[in-house]
């Protein structure tokens, strides 16, 4: 246990200097990239000495999972801000809405609806990603490249929600700078700033493409297990 904690404040730290050499390299328009520390899979115990290491902001992929183990995080960490970075079905938008501070996988005209209703009754109100899906792969959720501008309009003109950003995930077989590239038109495009892209394989090309957020999983808690660890 103790040797696994270490590794992953280790590899914390590995990560945070490469995003740095990153952006040195790359010509930036804002800010430093805000780095999601993927936590899914990973239980409180391997991901709190990360949070104690100073990071604060995660990224999990179901809502059930991060019900488990995140309210008793947050109540310890209040200043933690929680991603949601896969799929959301309607019927955890509700828990979703209550437990996560920023959804990064918006990406129909229903669930902007059910977000919408859901935040006005909790009186809450996240931040929205759209997810593009930019390799136009059938089983990838994600609006397609060409409707990205008008669904962000739609989510802020009829619904008032707050889209602070686009988020991609590259097919496995393909270049992911080219994905980046587009994603980053297509923040420019819909009026946008930020650009949720780039992975542990590749958080540095997508920081040379613009990213403002890296997702970045196994580069900090280690390999997961591959039953649960299927992206998506
Ligand atoms: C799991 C996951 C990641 C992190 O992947 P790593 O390769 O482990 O860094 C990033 N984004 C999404 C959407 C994921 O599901």
């Amino acid at each position: 246990m103790a040797v696994g904690d270490e590794t992953a404040v280790a590899r914390l730290a590995t990560v945070k200097q490469a995003i740095v050499r990153a952006e040195e390299a790359a010509v930036r328009r804002g800010g430093p990239a805000i780095l999601v520390a993927v936590s899914k899979v990973f239980p409180a115990e391997v991901i709190d000495p990360v949070i104690v290491a100073g990071q604060r902001v995660f990224g999990e992929n179901r809502v059930q999972e991060a019900q488990g183990k995140w309210p008793a995080l947050k109540d310890t960490h209040p200043d933690i801000e929680l991603h949601l970075i896969g799929p959301l079905q309607s019927n955890k938008a509700a828990d979703a809405v209550a437990l996560f501070d920023v959804i990064q996988t918006v990406d129909r005209p229903k669930i902007a609806r059910v977000l919408a209703q859901e935040m006005k009754e909790q009186g809450r109100s996240l931040s929205l990603f759209v997810q593009v899906n930019t390799g136009e792969e059938p089983q990838k959720a994600g609006v397609s490249p060409g409707d990205a501008v008008s669904f962000v309009a739609m989510c802020r003109d009829e619904l008032s929600l707050n889209i602070v950003g686009l988020m991609c995930i590259p097919p496995i077989d393909e270049e992911a700078a080219i994905h980046f590239a587009l994603l980053d038109k297509l923040a420019n495009e819909c009026g946008v700033e930020g650009r949720s892209m780039g992975m542990s394989g590749d958080f540095e090309t997508a920081i040379s493409f613009g990213a403002t957020h890296v997702r970045v999983g196994s580069a900090i808690f280690g390999a997961r297990p591959t039953k649960n660890g299927a992206d998506g």
